[in-house]
């Protein structure tokens, strides 16, 4: 089933109220979550449109249907390319973050590790999985990832820290079923999601078994509590915002106070030894991912840059665009990277075919390190206005109404009321509580940029860079090239 947004929207209000903002327990229809709400409702909605057929649909091999890409298992590479295209599609009409590709990422992650688990350990995880998975796309569910632990002490394991909760673990296991508990925290879009996705955020000792833990669970199963933060998107309460103003996000710590969780529905329980490769399937997943969101966030600051410019009347000049060209750099290869992931992917032992992690790591590096330039340079462009631009209300009422008019206009080709909407664009893009978080998700969200370093290290070959210097500096007579070589697309027609 295709969901709508009118369905989604339904069965959230449904469930049980286990949402908490400052203090008070409220319903999944609080007005502070809707705008939140509304980011994930697109994703409905592109489904419904024959338009994006195909891009934001794809056939499921699992149920023989129609499903929401969002909740497809990546087939093929062309699958990937789709994944990345839709993403990029689907922010650019949000302003940013769609939000539904952590969910999409915990999916994908979890069909190739309980494929591989079964496979080393004889156990059955991988069937369990799939006949979630066919509930899950027969419903058109949404999940979120819930990966990041608290943590507590940074420079101690899971379990030898103080607080046993740091990290998510199991307390008791019988035959049908484990109890966890423990705070996840950061879990974007939990509030508004149908169900949690739980994975472990890193590598796993034996003496942390019990920590090696991944399940599924509604997100208002007993036990579940969600502190959440929302972050409105600039001037949502203003009925004359600008359209994507009415967009939001909110990140939660959800607390597992004892929550048991029915055997079908756990994909993984103390098998330690897969910690850091289903950790690492979620993160290098997700970081293909930002090669479809990033590309759009630079789409977004460049159009901002280029109307600053033009109310500024500096487009043509030099320096400002260079500037332009740095936004081209940044967004193709990032999206580039993602492409080269996609071709270069690898077909797991799952059947689902999973991005290339060199590409979707430098990709997800290079992105997550300009993030700040890029809003320094719509800053550079735009001047210090975003910061000092009186209230909207002044330039509607009030004795400076009229003169303010003639304070909006640099340019004096673009009339006062287009000035004043290029400039609360500019102001909402570049300064307002959503401009920080895309900063700090730029460079933390899906791992932070150590963990990019790390994943690089382990993987690329740097022997092979060894050889050829041997071999340049004439300290090898023959060049060895066949392993660089051996790297061919997955589709060689
Ligand atoms: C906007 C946003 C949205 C997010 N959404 C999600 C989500 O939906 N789901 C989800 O699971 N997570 C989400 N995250 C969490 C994200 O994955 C984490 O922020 C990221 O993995 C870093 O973890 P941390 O915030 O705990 O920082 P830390 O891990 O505490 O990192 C802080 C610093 O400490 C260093 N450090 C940490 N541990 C060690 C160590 N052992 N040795 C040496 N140095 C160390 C790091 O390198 C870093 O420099 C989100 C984050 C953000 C900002």
């Amino acid at each position: 089933m295709l969901r709508t947004k009118e369905q989604y929207r339904k069965d959230l209000f449904k469930m049980r109220p286990n949402i908490y903002i400052g203090g008070e327990k409220v319903g999944r229809d609080d007005p502070r979550l809707l705008p939140g709400i509304r980011v994930l409702e697109v994703t409905f909605d592109l489904a419904q449109d024959p338009k994006w057929k195909g891009l934001a649909t794809a056939m499921s091999p699992l149920i023989g249907k129609e499903v929401n890409r969002w909740a497809h298992l990546p087939q093929t590479p062309y699958d990937l390319l789709q994944k990345q295209k839709l993403i990029r599609l689907a922010a650019r009409r949000v302003g940013g973050c769609i939000q539904r590709c952590m969910g999409q990422d915990a999916i994908i992650a979890l069909a190739v590790c309980t494929k591989e688990i079964d496979e080393a350990k004889g156990t059955d995880y991988h069937k369990r999985f799939l006949e979630y998975m066919k509930m899950y796309q027969e419903k058109d569910l949404d999940g979120c990832c819930a990966q990041t632990d608290c943590k507590g002490d940074r420079l101690k394991r899971p379990s030898e820290q103080k607080n046993p909760d740091s990290y998510v673990h199991i307390v008791k296991e019988d035959k049908d079923g484990i109890v966890v508990r423990g705070f996840k925290m950061s879990i974007t879009q939990v509030a508004y999601a149908d169900e949690i996705l739980v994975v472990p955020t890193r590598a796993l000792k034996e003496e942390d078994r019990d920590y090696a833990v991944a399940f599924a669970i509604p997100a208002d199963t007993e036990g579940v509590k969600i502190v959440t933060r929302p972050v409105w998107l600039r001037e949502k309460d203003d009925e004359d915002a600008p359209p994507f103003c009415k967009y939001g996000v909110s990140d939660s710590v959800v607390i597992f106070d004892n929550v048991y969780v029915p055997k079908e529905r756990v994909f993984m329980c103390g098998e330690w030894e897969f910690g850091r490769r289903l950790a690492l399937l979620f993160a290098n997943s997700h970081r293909h991912s930002y090669s479809g969101c990033k590309p759009a966030v630079s789409d977004i600051l460049c159009g901002a840059c280029l109307l600053a410019a033009k109310a500024n009347n500096i487009d043509k000049v030099s320096h400002v665009r260079e500037k332009f060209s740095e936004f081209a750099s940044s967004a193709e290869l990032a999206y580039a990277a993602g492409v080269a992931a996609a071709v270069y992917g690898e077909k797991t032992s799952s059947g689902v075919f999973f991005p290339n992690p060199i590409y979707a790591n430098v990709g997800r590096r290079l992105t997550g390190e300009l993030i700040y330039h890029e809003y320094n340079l719509l800053t550079e462009i735009a001047g210090g206005i975003s910061v000092t631009l009186p209230f909207k209300e002044d330039f509607k009422k009030g004795e400076n109404k009229e003169l303010l008019k003639e304070f909006i206009v640099r340019n004096p080709e673009i009339d006062p009321e287009t000035s004043l909407k290029i400039w609360k664009f500019v102001e909402n893009v570049g300064a307002s509580p959503m401009t920080l978080w895309y900063m700090i998700a730029g460079v933390h969200g899906g791992g932070s940029p150590i963990m990019e370093t790390i994943t690089l290290n382990a993987e690329y070959d740097y022997e092979d860079k060894i050889k050829l210097a041997r071999y340049l500096a004439g300290i090898d007579e023959h060049l060895d090239d066949s392993k660089w070589l051996s790297l061919e697309p997955f589709f060689k027609e």
